[in-house]
């Protein structure tokens, strides 16, 4: 039972994508180039320290040429720009100026304390509600020590958003490895956390109290508890999926990432790219064929109520026009809605006019609103019948 910040983070934004990664054990073959630049720079800083632990402090100019050689030596094939109006020099040059920004802020690298731990793997034990044990680990950027029991544990972060104090606070990440140092070292009388957000030359800071420290460790092991209890491990898409390392391997994006890859002249030949085009075409089809329809019927009315007539004959058939009344039910939850519902009830008849939604009965069943024992009894008495829907999204004229 060992987990990562990684792992649970990546539990929480899709499902499926841990279950690839650490269940079934899949092989990211790519990364995106923001993952690789952040641990280039990651590595040089971590020299940087090196050195200066070997009372050595590297110029700048020596350490933008290890950032560049170090690039220069891992960069491959299987790193992938999504923001194609962005090129590698363009990432390149941003990992330099985090560099040279960092450097210039902390010249002559003397401050407030001495790096005790570099890039240092931790683990955390943790014990859930069971009484299990449950280990929690990482890699710690670098821990400073300055004085009189005094800790400040470092992260570096290569992102483009710089994060709010209410997103810090919510931090897990370090706050996990706090509780780390807080076993390490038994002289520990304070630990700040420090995040170093390179890309904006921001360092923002924050303390956590015991209490804080426990909410967190509790907020994690619920997370440990989740992914031990889902059986679907369904793939959630956002925004990120443009980045997702294994997008070949997934429902949601697979052929997606297959066509890119295909040269121009071969997009015509792959079949799934066909049948889009004429469920495309058809559907456009369709949607002007139905507003045509919805204005012939309205003109049928019309015909029939200036003619005093029920019955309409064409070369195609006859049209029987015939009026019918349906009551309006009133929104569910409103107090209409209500009314109706308890006068129903009262005249015994209640069965017969209530259905039960589908949709609803499998949203109900299969999300969070019921616990375990309603939900299991419930799914015990339905059958289920497969279903599919398509839905098209048109690309951009
Ligand atoms: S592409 Fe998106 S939905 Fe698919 S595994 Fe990756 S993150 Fe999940």
């Amino acid at each position: 039972m060992v987990y990562s910040h990684t792992q649970l983070e990546t539990y929480e934004r899709c499902p499926f994508k841990y279950r690839l990664l650490y269940l079934d054990r899949v092989k990211a073959g790519r990364r995106s180039i923001e993952a690789f630049m952040g641990s280039v720079v990651h590595v040089t800083l971590e020299k940087l320290y090196r050195d200066l632990l070997m009372s050595r402090l590297p110029d700048l100019e020596e350490l933008n040429r290890f950032y560049l050689d170090t690039w220069r030596n891992s960069y491959g094939d299987d790193v992938f720009i999504v923001r194609s109006e962005y090129t590698e020099e363009d990432y390149l040059n941003t990992g330099l100026q985090c560099l040279g920004d960092y450097y210039r802020r902390y010249y002559p690298f003397r401050g407030r304390g001495r790096p005790l731990w570099l890039e240092k793997r931790v683990q955390i034990p943790l014990r859930d509600e069971k009484g299990r044990q449950v280990s929690f680990i990482g890699v710690l950027d670098r821990l400073d020590y300055l004085e009189e029991g005094r800790y400040e544990i470092h992260d570096y972060k290569t992102s483009q958003l710089l994060p709010s104090q209410d997103v810090l606070e919510e931090d897990r990440q370090l706050s996990l490895y706090q509780m780390a140092v807080e076993a390490a070292f038994p002289d520990v009388r304070e630990v700040e956390l420090v995040w170093h957000y390179l890309v904006f030359d921001r360092e923002l800071r924050l303390r956590r109290e015991k209490d804080k420290l426990e909410q967190v460790a509790a907020a994690a092991l619920k997370v440990i508890r989740e992914i031990e209890e889902c059986r679907d491990f369904l793939p959630r898409e956002s925004e990120l999926c443009d980045w997702c390392e294994v997008q070949e391997h997934c429902p949601k994006r697979k052929h997606l990432y297959m066509v890119a890859k295909l040269p121009v002249r071969e997009l015509g030949m792959d079949r799934g790219i066909q049948l889009v085009d004429e469920y495309a075409e058809w559907y456009a089809r369709k949607r002007e064929a139905e507003e045509r329809l919805e204005e012939v019927r309205k003109e049928i009315i019309e015909f029939a109520d200036f003619h005093g007539v029920e019955k309409i004959q064409g070369n195609a058939g006859v049209v029987s026009v015939s009026r019918t009344r349906r009551p309006v039910i009133p929104a569910p939850g409103s107090e209409e809605r209500g009314r109706l519902e308890e006068a129903l009830r009262e005249t015994g008849k209640w069965e017969e006019v209530c259905a039960l939604n589908p949709n609803r009965l499998a949203s109900l069943v299969l999300g969070e609103e019921l616990d375990e024992e309603s939900r299991n009894r419930i799914c015990g008495l339905l059958s289920w019948e497969e279903g599919v829907t398509l839905r098209l999204r048109r690309a951009p004229q």
